[in-house]
């Protein structure tokens, strides 16, 4: 519940970035994998922004039902056959997640990697909030799932949809990439209803299209360390800005702080990185490569700029230095108001 009003509070701040308009603003709240979605429109038909969001709300509970990593719905039932050696056939939206997730990971060098929910679940963040003073998992279960070397690759897809896996330890997560998906999704109905110029901000993850009245969106990069920005930026035309970071779900244990991000080489949660933001066109690339870059860490998160050829990338590091590429450096400098 502290976190969820913590996310109200985060999302106000940020917003307050974009609050002043000088023109017709349409702007709703929708509610997706326990984030709130702010989808603000700079239009003047109303009756075209309200036909998209009910859109959009129809598609995100039918997204919440299928992609929840530990609620019934298709990816905990798709997970469960993989676990007992059966096929199973899923909608066009889980075989696209996974055939992205498949690319990702392999681009990544396995830093993003969606088939270790086991892990995942195991260190105990498959629950609404992560319960605090839990303890980690044994070194014996980690290893067991370590050996097995999850991966989307072992997953094959056939011409109907049906996917098999050629590993029981398999099983799928979506968290890294789900938000950026939502963001996308939001943003083609919007499209689709011509709405040309929005913002769609999924707690501080988000995309923009167009500009705010011949004007770009002044968004902030969320702050790790507490409340409101750690930088400004004035973004137009499609862009995404994706932050993860060790901050927003995490388990106290004896003094040790378990986050949710897990390095898949190791099977445990990261350490030494605050938070990683990406710049890009493409929400879920966005979103996918800022989760590989917090596994990247302080020392290999330039590897991903590379494998992506990003411009724009910030990685800070736990003790609040900021490391960026020059681009977003100059770019963050002249667009703080
Ligand atoms: P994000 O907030 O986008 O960084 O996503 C974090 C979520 O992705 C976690 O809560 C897990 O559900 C999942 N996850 C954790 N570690 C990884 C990883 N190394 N690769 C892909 N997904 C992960
Ligand atoms: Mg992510």
């Amino acid at each position: 519940m502290l976190a969820f009003a913590r996310k109200i509070i985060l999302i106000g701040a940020i917003m307050g970035l974009t609050a002043c308009s000088s023109g017709p603003m349409e702007q709703r709240t929708l509610m997706v994998f326990g984030t709130l979605v702010e989808v603000m429109a700079a239009t003047d038909d109303a009756s075209a922004f309200s036909d998209a969001m009910s859109e959009i709300e129809q598609r995100f509970q039918t997204m919440h039902r299928d992609l929840h990593a530990w609620k019934p719905g298709m990816l905990v039932d798709l997970n469960n056959a993989i676990a007992n050696g059966e096929t199973f056939c899923v909608s066009d939206e889980i075989a696209e997640l996974i055939r992205r997730s498949a690319e990702f990971e392999q681009l990544t060098g396995g830093r993003f990697n969606a088939a270790i929910g086991k892990l995942v679940g195991m260190w105990g963040f498959h629950t609404d909030e992560p319960v605090q003073g839990r303890a980690p998992p044994s070194f014996l279960d980690i290893a067991k799932v370590l050996e097995a070397k999850p991966s989307a690759s072992d997953l094959s897809i056939d011409e109907r949809n049906c996917v098999t896996s050629s590993n029981p330890m398999v099983a799928l997560d979506f968290g890294g990439i789900a938000k950026g998906h939502a963001v996308n999704v939001a943003i083609d109905i919007l499209r689709k209803h011509r709405i040309e110029n929005a913002l769609v901000n999924a707690g501080g993850d988000l995309r923009v299209i167009g500009m705010k009245h011949g004007r770009p969106w002044h968004i902030g990069i969320k702050n790790p360390f507490g409340e409101g920005a750690i930088g400004e930026l004035d973004v137009l035309e499609d862009e995404s800005v994706f932050t993860s970071g060790n901050y927003e779900r995490f388990n106290d244990y004896e003094g040790v702080r378990y986050a949710h991000i897990i390095d898949p080489s190791t099977g445990r949660p990261v350490m030494g990185v605050a938070s990683a933001t990406v710049v890009h066109p493409d929400a879920v690339l966005a979103d996918a490569v800022a989760t590989a870059m917090v596994v990247a860490g302080v020392t290999r998160w330039k590897d991903l700029v590379a494998a992506f050829k990003l411009r724009q990338a910030m990685l800070v590091d736990e003790d609040g230095q900021i490391h960026t590429t020059t681009p977003l450096r100059e770019r963050m400098k002249a667009s703080r108001k």
